[in-house]
């Protein structure tokens, strides 16, 4: 037994006989407090643990003196002995050290937990914390069956558990070098196996190496970490965990050791430190609960037997008839001590007791959740917030590991000549925008690389997020900075900053290839359309110039050659003609024919000026599309690529690209998901493979705008193709609720703000490692064929000429045969059905001229144009109702000659 136990023996002794004493004289008739007429007697002695013979000796000896029961010892050795001969005597035997044996004697008890059950709470909490490996230190070969017994419960699929032991009992206990090895080794997370004594000369050698400071995780086994100093490693940036089962703040421990101070006061003594309720060992305080118990236990039995000791005898085997009572009542016994709730078993192990998880902050130690030998591992967390505002503080003295992927531009390897350490190795934009931000916010960085690519995703297997989210989620890594998207999926289980780029999805494919000149190329100006609605109006224009000819009475002229007298009149616009007429003009050509009346001027200007608009627009755009080349594009967008088989395509796995299209609902794009996924070979680890397999095979990669970006500015056969079909960002990725998110996010608005992070995109996308080599070659746009709507305006212009000159020709005819009709007696109507039974016939090119009897009657004229009449036919109009005498008697007829 230890000096403290020894001593945390006796007073839990006095305690019980003080109490007794102030119970008597407070109420002798119902006493209220264990033990009210008995006095405890606490007989203690120090033997050495593999001096069996002095343990048996000393045994007897107190057996002989008539024990009630034996506490104790402390050590394995000796325990094993006392234990079958209190088995013998059946004296109970009362214990409070770590025992891994499963086997306990018949007539004992044990108050500390079974080591393997505590195992599971360390167990518990590697799962919780997500180590995927860990390095068990360890200083005894004592703690070899606990480390067993934590490498039974923790099931190591795949992941690597490395035993080592610190040799702190050889020599002068420098175990420097091991954990320098350790350290190199890059072993970043620990099981600390040893006792609290010896944890300090640990962790201070581990601080000597460099080993508490960030990215460094700790779990402490010992249950009295908290009795060592740890204020020189709570600054350090480690992650230390350890459990405790005392509650230094707890109250039964404040009275507890509040009491023990007045009982050496009044011996005039002072508490020995470490009784202090801070110092108080796991160990002491289950002493003082073993007494308490067995004083309860004693107490209840009393009541029901009276007990008496009696000396025993060890040569007689002679044995104590209340002992095994005494046992059972201990283990029925549900009493709250200094370690919590004591309950036990049949065969005398603990049972549902509960420890304290505790975190090492800046402010000490602090709980973090509790752990329950039926509930398991309850984490709360309030304190680890507290602990990550604590890092609002430190930003400045702050050193990040920042995880990087190697892609271009974002984070590249240096080309140099000499050997680059450090985080001189690496170059690109996100390295440029790490360096800014740690010198707005005076932070400190080094640089890791994500070996496998993987910037993020959900294994599918295991349900894990892998890659270098799963890195900062297990605090591997402060920052994750690449050309890493923000999703909403990644959001739910790291935090990222504000954006710093913005961009979409799209298809990097080879630049189109030129068509071979084609035979009808000259038909490539105008649409298909527009040739069929040029020939529509070609054909009506033509023909409504045949029948405003026919109608227009100005159109009939004496024919050639001229004669004074015409039998006949002849019309020029004749169906051949009049198509003869407008090919004329839209070839530019002219005819010889010229049109005479209003309506046939009107519609020969109005087609004039359609085909001089038609004929300059066709000529225009004819030259662009001859020297423009032809090219060849078999896909303009996703939907194409969708839609055909003959150019594979694919993106980079385990990214946002592949997370698009797996959560699309949109048809195109599902099916260019399951394509992706059935076709072998179609997706890649990393974009340079991608744009490799577009360059030299039918390939089409869906990747970021900014990076198709990058690479079309240097290689010139590539370009992106379509539109983004999405619209987000990328971001620096950390923990979740890290307190850093807001002065990231601010510093990365601000640099955007000031224009910073253009200037870096110029740098790094068109200035360095030839950058803009393909910028002025920008593709020439195609010489598109000209539509309808492009001249939509001049046919519009056509139509309305036309009616004009067709109502025209109808007023011409009709002031003719009104004319005729005066001047010849003829009713109206007649000229007119006349005139357009003529008209409607469609054939005959001359009209007969009127007989000169009928003509002298009137002005000699005829009513019709000779050839060499310069007046038109409203002078005609004029000079006719001028002269006007009505003859009834005449009979007029007009012959139309066929
Ligand atoms: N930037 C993407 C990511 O964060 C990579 C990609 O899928 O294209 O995963």
């Amino acid at each position: 037994m230890s000096e403290d136990q020894n001593k945390i023996f006796q007073l839990a002794a006095e305690a019980i006989n003080e109490q007794r004493a102030g119970t008597l004289s407070r109420n002798e008739e119902e006493p209220s407090a264990v033990l009210p007429w008995h006095e405890l007697v606490a007989d203690s002695s120090v033997i050495a643990d593999d001096n069996l013979f002095m343990i048996s000796r000393t045994v007897c000896e107190l057996l002989e003196k008539g024990i009630v029961g034996l506490f104790g010892p402390t050590a394995g050795l000796s325990s094993g002995y006392v234990q079958s001969m209190c088995d013998l005597m059946e004296i109970p035997h009362i214990e409070t050290r770590r025992d891994h044996l499963p086997n306990r004697g018949t007539c004992m008890i044990n108050l500390h937990p079974y080591p393997p059950t505590l195992a599971r709470v360390y167990s518990d909490l590697v799962h919780v914390m997500k180590w995927t490996s860990f390095t068990i230190l360890y200083d005894t070969d004592e703690s070899l069956p606990r480390i067993n017994a934590l490498l039974k419960l923790y099931d190591p699929k795949g992941y690597s558990v490395v035993v080592r032991k610190l040799d702190i009992y050889n020599g002068d206990g420098n175990i420097r070098s091991i954990l320098k090895e350790v350290k190199e080794n890059g072993e970043r997370y620990f099981i600390v196996e040893s006792a609290g004594y010896d944890l300090f000369k640990i962790l201070t050698q581990a601080q000597q190496v460099g080993m508490i400071s960030d990215h460094y995780h700790y779990i402490i086994t010992t249950l009295d970490m908290h009795t060592i100093d740890l204020e020189p490693f709570q600054y350090g940036g480690a992650n230390i965990t350890g459990v405790r089962m005392i509650d230094p703040e707890d109250d039964d421990v404040e009275q507890a050791t509040m009491l023990w101070r007045e009982f050496e006061q009044r011996r005039g003594e002072t508490l020995i430190e470490s009784l202090e309720k801070e110092k108080l060992t796991l160990d002491s305080a289950l002493m003082y609960d073993a007494v308490f118990i067995f004083a309860e236990a004693l107490h209840q039995l009393n009541q029901s037997n009276s007990i008496r000791t009696r000396p025993l005898d060890c040569d007689e085997f002679d044995n104590w008839e209340h002992g095994y009572s005494l046992i059972n009542y201990m283990r029925m016994v549900n009493w709250k001590g200094l370690s919590g709730i004591l309950k036990f078993d049949h065969q005398g192990f603990r049972t549902d007791f509960m420890l304290q998880i505790v975190e090492l902050t800046s402010n000490g130690l602090q709980k973090i959740g509790t752990w329950n030998s039926t509930e398991g591992l309850n984490i709360t967390r309030t304190q680890v917030a507290h602990h990550e505002s604590e890092q609002v503080a430190n930003f400045k003295n702050k050193t990040f590991l920042v995880l990087t992927a190697l892609s271009k531009p974002y984070g590249m390897l240096k080309d140099s000549a000499d050997k680059l350490t450090g985080n001189d190795r690496y170059e690109g934009f996100g390295i440029d925008l790490i360096h800014e931000l740690s010198l707005m916010l005076g932070f400190n960085y080094i640089y890791a690389i994500q070996e496998d690519n993987n910037y993020g995703s959900i294994n599918k297997k295991t349900g894990e997020w892998e890659g270098m989210l799963r890195e900062v989620m297990d605090g591997r890594a402060d920052l994750a900075i690449t050309d890493l998207t923000i999703t909403s999926a990644r959001e739910s289980v790291v935090d990222f900053t504000s954006p710093f780029m913005n961009l979409g999805i799209s298809i990097l494919y080879t630049k189109a290839k030129k068509m071979p000149p084609e035979l009808f190329s000259f038909m490539s100006p105008f649409s298909k359309e527009l040739w069929y609605y040029m020939g529509a109006a070609y054909f009506s224009i033509s023909f409504l110039f045949f029948l405003m000819g026919r109608l227009s009475p100005d159109e009939w002229m004496n024919p050639y050659p001229c004669v004074e007298e015409p039998e006949v009149l002849s019309n020029q616009f004749s169906l051949t003609n009049s198509f003869w007429f407008t090919i004329g003009s839209i070839l530019q050509q002219g005819s010889e024919i010229a049109p005479v009346s209003t309506s046939t001027r009107v519609a020969a200007g109005t087609w004039w000026f359609f085909t001089v608009i038609m004929v300059s627009s066709y000529t225009a755009n004819l030259s662009a599309c001859l020297t423009v080349e032809q090219l060849f594009e078999p896909i303009k967008s996703a939907e194409d690529l969708a839609a055909q088989t003959a150019i594979q395509y694919g993106s980079k796995e385990k990214g946002s690209t592949e997370g698009f299209f797996k959560e699309a609902t949109y048809p195109p794009y599902k099916k260019m998901y399951e394509y992706m996924q059935n076709i072998p070979g179609v997706m890649f680890d990393d974009n340079d493979k991608g744009v490799t397999r577009v360059k030299t095979t039918n390939y089409a990669y869906l990747m970021e705008s900014t990076s198709i970006e990058y690479i079309t500015q240097r290689d010139c056969d590539l370009q992106q193709v379509g539109d983004l079909l999405d619209d987000k960002g990328y971001g620096i990725a950390m923990r979740k609720n890290s307190s850093y998110r807001n002065d990231l996010s601010t510093a990365v608005l601000k640099l955007q703000e000031a224009g910073q992070l253009q200037k870096l995109k110029d740098k790094w996308w068109k200035e360095k490692r030839g950058g803009g080599a393909c910028e002025t070659s920008g593709a020439a746009t195609a010489a598109a064929a000209l539509d309808l709507p492009n001249v939509g305006g001049v046919f519009i212009v056509l139509v309305a000429g036309m009616a004009f000159s067709t109502v025209t020709a109808f007023l011409e005819m009709c002031f003719g045969a009104v004319i005729r009709s005066y001047k010849y007696k003829i009713p109206l109507h007649e000229e007119l059905i006349n005139e357009l039974k003529f008209l409607i016939r469609c054939w005959g090119l001359t009209k007969p001229v009127r007989t000169s009897s009928e003509e002298d009657n009137v002005d000699g004229d005829g009513g019709n144009r000779k050839p060499d009449d310069e007046n038109n036919g409203f002078d005609d109009l004029a000079n006719d109702l001028y002269n006007y005498e009505p003859d009834l008697t005449r009979s007029n007829e007009i012959k139309h000659s066929i």
